[in-house]
């Protein structure tokens, strides 16, 4: 269990990262801390606080007694504690690593951007990682400092990890469009608001360069000023890369202190990430869609088809088209229209409009996901309240819509939820980012092994949007994404439909994972789940001290062990069906 005590409503973004790593967890208020036993297992502290000072002592006994402590963004007068004082100076920069062999650090391959909290200095404890100037990687201090008080174990980060990331989930307000690319990669500036427009990693810093493989073929998304067929482009999903880090110092902290955590694994089947093959109708041409449906048949795989009332498109789908998507297994889908040159408009009521007009046309009851047409955007999370309004529980919409900016532009690949970063409260529709439109016309084709890596080391979802009508007219298109598709399989991925991400992502937060301690041996595991639900993973990573886990077993009947390396530790995983309601899990 990790308890979790905010300060700032960013700083709350904590609590998703927990609960999307599949940790149990709970808020407590400063009060709770002066009852705190270690086993609580991790307090999380996140944001600039200051405990007074009974809620300091309290803190105290509660690591050195053998409790695991992980602050970002403050040290709330722990500096004792942490082993680590604050220094002054701007917020954010540049996390390194500074020991890349220890389990925290080896997290951090390159520069880590954060926007928020500052540096650190280690006193008593030992830096793992340091801070950085932005532009010149100058040090400011350390990052990441562990500390070992008592029994316990302690990790403080100076940046404030969950702000950093909820900023560049969400970017900036966009009220005008964004500064382009430097080399002229990416020309945002084109007088259309949409969700790229403000995106806050930096063009300089954020975006790489990948490997070009020999044999890469001349396609029209290779952009000439880049011979090798290399544009940088946000290869690397950084907000992801930020939780990564607060979270193998949350798994850390608690393994050093002596506590088994338990966290639900990403997907069922113990897949390692997950793909998705999403559509945007645009011109509504119905043999686009009879050729897509041929294509998606060949490759046996649902997607996801998103929508869109044009009134300036002279072309409909038929009635029985509607149908033939519905009966393939796909997924119907809204393309919001809010471009002024092909007849939309931005606003709640022209949503609600458009969504009734499709609904009508198509026979769809309603929509689970909706995508925005040139992925317009307007404010910062205006329009995921108009979701909620709506019904609409997934979006896709935070994208790239040029070369330059490819891949992760708002940093993710994993299916989150929004938090308001004014009030702190979670908007309950799930952003499932994508990466790439058209390979082969927009970009390179190859560019997808790496999101697909990226997927699996995340254990997030592989995005991709083909239009039907390139898929209609372009055959380098077609092969492009049938090459994509299967790579994605030899790569372990299952292609799933954003209504079924939507579905297991709800359902997965549903299932309840504590640990109970016994005396004298190893902890007990205490599973509940509201629905019954099959081929769950539960991963454990086990403490620094003990007898290493060698047997589980659910009403007398044993679990297969898996011995694997979760968080950047050494972890057991377990996979199981779990019938509606409690299951205990024996460990020995
Ligand atoms: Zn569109």
């Amino acid at each position: 269990m990790i308890a979790i005590l905010t300060a700032g409503t960013a700083s709350r973004y904590a609590e998703e990262i927990v609960a999307q790593a599949g940790l149990a967890w709970r808020r407590v208020a400063a009060p709770d801390l002066a009852t705190l036993t270690p086993e609580t297992q991790v307090l999380l502290l996140a944001g600039d606080g200051r405990l007074a000072r009974d809620a300091q002592d309290a803190v105290a006994r509660f690591v050195e007694t053998g409790g695991a402590l992980v602050a970002t963004g403050g040290t709330w007068g722990l500096e004792r504690v942490l082993g680590a004082t604050t220094r002054d100076g701007d917020p954010g920069g540049f996390v390194i690593a500074r020991q890349p062999d220890h389990p925290i650090a080896s997290a951090i391959t390159h520069p880590l951007h954060v926007f928020a909290g500052g540096a650190l200095h280690a006193t008593t404890g030992t830096a793992m990682a340091g801070l950085t100037e932005p532009s010149t990687y100058e040090s400011r201090g350390d990052a990441v400092v562990i500390n070992r008080p008592g029994k316990g174990a302690t990790v403080a980060i100076g940046p404030d990890i969950p702000a950093s990331v909820l900023r560049i989930q969400l970017g900036r307000s966009i009220h005008e469009d964004g500064a382009p690319a430097p080399d002229g990669t990416a020309p945002i500036d084109d007088g259309i608001l949409k969700t790229d427009d403000g995106v806050v990693l930096a063009w300089d810093h954020d975006r790489f360069q990948m490997p070009v493989p020999v044999d890469a073929p001349a396609c029209p998304g290779r952009d000439d000023a880049y011979p090798a067929g290399d544009t940088p482009w946000f290869a690397h999903p950084i907000a992801d890369e930020l939780r990564d880090l607060l979270l193998r110092a949350i798994h850390w902290a608690a393994h050093a202190a002596g506590q088994l955590l338990a966290s639900i694994w990403a997907w069922p089947r113990r897949l390692p990430a997950v793909g998705l093959i999403s559509h945007d109708s645009d011109l509504n041409i119905d043999a686009s869609a009879h050729t897509t449906l041929r294509l998606l048949a060949r490759a046996g795989i649902h997607s996801t088809w998103c929508h869109m009332w044009g009134p300036t498109y002279p072309d409909r789908y038929e009635r029985a088209t509607f149908d033939r998507i519905r009966e393939g297994g796909h997924e119907l889908a809204l393309h919001y229209n809010a471009f002024d040159q092909n007849g939309g408009a931005w606003g709640r009521e022209h949503l609600a409009t458009q969504a009734a007009f499709v609904r009508a046309e198509s026979g769809a009851d309603g929509f689970v996901s909706n995508k925005n047409h040139y992925l317009r955007w307007e404010g910062e999370v205006e329009f995921f309240h108009w979701l909620v309004d709506e019904g609409i529980q997934a979006d896709q919409c935070k994208g790239p819509s040029k070369k330059g900016n490819v891949g992760y532009p708002h940093g993710s690949c994993l299916p989150w939820f929004p938090f308001d970063a004014a009030t702190g409260d979670k908007i309950d529709v799930i952003e499932i980012p994508l990466q790439f439109q058209d390979l082969w016309l927009t970009a390179p084709p190859w560019l997808a092994s790496t999101t697909i890596e990226q997927a699996r080391r995340h254990h997030g979802v592989a995005h991709f949007l083909f239009h039907q009508v390139h898929l209609h007219t372009k055959p380098e298109v077609v092969k492009a994404m049938l090459a994509t598709i299967d790579l994605g399989r030899e790569r372990g991925l299952e292609w799933w439909t954003s209504a079924e991400i939507n579905a297991w992502t709800r359902h997965r937060r549903d299932i309840g994972c504590s640990v109970v301690p016994r005396a004298g041996g190893p902890p007990r595991l205490e599973i509940t789940t509201p629905a019954a639900v099959a081929s769950v993973t539960i991963a454990l990573t086990e403490p620094a001290t003990g007898t290493p886990i060698s047997a589980a077993t659910a009403g007398g009947k044993g679990i297969e062990i898996e011995h694997a390396t979760h968080a950047g530790l050494p972890a057991v995983l377990l996979t199981l069906d779990l019938p509606f309601g409690r299951t205990v899990i024996d460990l020995a």
